[in-house]
């Protein structure tokens, strides 16, 4: 029997759920705020994000890239990039339209998928890329996915650590000072608003945002090596300041669109989408590299009752593509589906039975959002009963 968690606790989760009057979100998403008007703070970021003058934001980016633009050749900035719509698009506008010279670096998927596969190789033959491509023992990350699976109810963490990492290494490495990732998730998708007026992100937040605050030599304490360890510590503090490194969001530059990225990167960079639809969404186009990836999501989807339809309706309703009534519909119907297609090799990848995988899944459902009824799990809020309204 695998211990209750209490994730109300873990990630300081509001009693009572509320839905963004707005969008699809709640506010059991880690970090988002509301306002009065109970609008999540990604909408009222969405609605600013309409009165920002872009022109003069572009000239910032001139600026920015005249900035760290090398002239011996070399390259001038890191571009984080799975091979992926958005990596694609930041990549492809940075070298043909801002004249720089980028290093594409991508952290591998703990299983890559055909498409995923397909799609880095395009981008670096028909995007017309440099790219290194940083894969970590794979028994070490197989062990690290286990152990995040087991301890943290996220078998991504191995992943989300080399994300962050890997590009950080690369550009002290390669003497390189800029790192230009894609989106702020935290300002576009809901989040700690603390960096949503300025381009740059914090690299002291990379524990507390992307690591939930257990950082790789965490898991020394569980027969992980120090060595092994290595390709996922970030390169030594004082290297990354000598080296004037500085991490800029994209989506402080150009208004960020997904839908718009993906018909950019299918034009340029040769990506397709997937042939079947993402599971736990409506999509096809997000998210595509890693057959383990649907765990992850899901995980989600029992944590905060906020699965892969929520955070793609909801963004899709803020970017006027979809209503909220739509929305509300492929919530109901897509959300929290089971990740089917590659059950079984992710349950082989963690080396766990049917039975630990579902221990270890309930043992994340909190009361304040889950209960069982007729022994089956439901939620006790779900947004198309709009429940809370009447509680409150
Ligand atoms: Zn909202």
């Amino acid at each position: 029997m695998i211990e209750k968690r209490d994730v109300q606790a873990i990630y300081n989760l509001p009693t009572k759920v509320r839905f963004c009057k707005k969008c699809t979100i709640s506010n059991q998403r880690p970090r988002i705020s509301f306002d009065e008007n109970g609008v999540c703070s990604a909408c009222n970021f969405a609605e600013h994000k309409i009165k920002i003058n872009w022109k003069s934001r572009e000239k910032e980016l001139h600026e920015l890239c005249d900035k760290h633009r090398k002239n011996d050749g070399s390259y001038d900035v890191v571009v984080p990039c799975s091979g992926g719509k958005d990596g694609s698009f930041v990549a492809h506008m940075l070298k043909y339209k801002y004249n720089m010279n980028p290093l594409t670096v991508t952290w591998a998927p703990h299983i890559y998928t055909d498409i995923g596969r397909k799609n880095l190789d395009d981008f670096i033959n028909i995007g017309g890329f440099d790219n290194i491509l940083g894969s970590a023992n794979g028994s070490v990350h197989r062990k690290i996915s286990r152990l995040a699976f087991l301890h943290m109810g996220d078998n991504f963490q191995s992943f989300i650590y080399g994300q962050a990492n890997f590009p950080l290494r690369m550009a002290v490495q390669h003497n390189i000072s800029l790192i230009m990732y894609g989106e702020n998730g935290e300002v576009e998708y809901g989040g700690d608003m603390k960096n949503a007026y300025k381009p740059t992100r914090d690299i002291k937040d990379h524990d507390g945002h992307y690591f939930s605050g257990k950082p790789p030599e965490f898991w020394e304490d569980h027969g992980v090596s120090k060595s092994d360890l290595y390709p996922y510590m970030p390169p030594p503090y004082e290297k990354i300041v000598e080296n004037k490194t500085e991490i800029h969001f994209m989506s402080y530059y150009h208004f960020w669109d997904p839908q718009e990225n993906y018909y950019y990167s299918v034009e340029n960079t040769g990506f397709e989408a997937n042939p079947h639809r993402t599971e736990g969404t409506y999509s096809k186009y997000a998210s595509l590299d890693d057959k383990t990836d649907g765990l992850h999501y899901y995980l989600s989807y029992i944590k905060f009752g906020i699965g892969r339809a929520t955070s793609d309706s909801a963004h899709e309703i803020r970017d006027d593509k979809i209503s909220r009534d739509e929305g509300v519909l492929l919530v109901k119907k897509y959300d929290g589906e089971l990740p089917e297609r590659y059950f079984k090799e992710t349950l082989k990848y963690l080396n766990i039975t049917d039975k630990e995988y579902w221990g270890v899944i309930d043992s994340w459902r909190s009361p304040h959002l889950w209960e069982k009824i007729d022994g089956v799990w439901k939620l006790k809020y779900p947004i198309w009963e709009n429940k809370e309204i009447k509680e409150l």
